[in-house]
């Protein structure tokens, strides 16, 4: 059985530009090309864990999303980072698209992506993390049975800090939440203190 970092797309790994399917408008947010190559170094596979409710919704196709993941690839490589894979829920409840438009177990915050690839890639979840920078990512890891990073760069915005919507560890980007996966947790007092003060 093998470990994982499970990783949500806009927002975490890639600057947000809603429902974006250009792949010339896609930028590595700061420090995951350092953080990652530290994380798979240590053993860690990396997946891309992404709800894609453009498609439901019919502003793109899942050919655009093919477009979005290679240069997405791309752009990690010349940091020296392989992904291990992608996943991407294309569904919405009220997708415009009749056959994206549905109630399904892969969209986030439910854990259906991260058991689905735990399955395919033989992936022991207690013992990998999801990280994101919504709360629907943190429920959907803790529902996987994983540990969970929120990364705080102000894209929550609701903090609805329900049982199992509650971080593990709240991190200001994916170089400090690589710290964290590959420290012994000692920063606890002060991650406390971080989710206290949201509540
Ligand atoms: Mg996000
Ligand atoms: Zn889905």
């Amino acid at each position: 059985m093998r470990k994982a970092i499970f990783l949500d797309k806009d927002g975490t790994l890639i600057v947000d530009v809603p429902y974006n399917a250009d792949p010339a408008k896609i930028v590595l947010e700061r420090g995951v090309g350092t953080a990652l190559k530290r994380l798979s170094a240590a053993g860690y596979m990396l997946i891309v864990i992404s709800n894609q409710a453009g498609i439901a919704h019919g502003f793109f196709t899942e050919d655009a999303i093919q477009g979005v993941q290679d240069k997405l690839y791309e752009l990690l490589l010349m940091e020296g980072v392989k992904l291990d894979g992608f996943y991407y829920c294309p569904h919405h409840p009220a997708g415009k698209i009749k056959a994206y438009s549905k109630i399904c177990e892969c969209r986030k915050p439910g854990p259906g992506m991260l058991f689905k690839a735990a399955r395919q890639l033989r992936i022991k979840l207690s013992q990998s993390w999801m990280v994101g920078d919504i709360l629907h990512d943190i429920e959907a890891g803790n529902r996987a049975g994983c540990q969970t990073i929120l990364i705080d760069n102000g894209n929550e915005t609701e903090w609805d800090m329900r049982l199992d919507r509650i971080p593990g560890f709240i991190a200001d980007d994916m170089e400090a939440a690589a710290a964290h996966i590959l420290s012994t947790g000692n920063n606890l007092a002060y991650e406390q203190q971080r989710i206290s003060d949201h509540r």
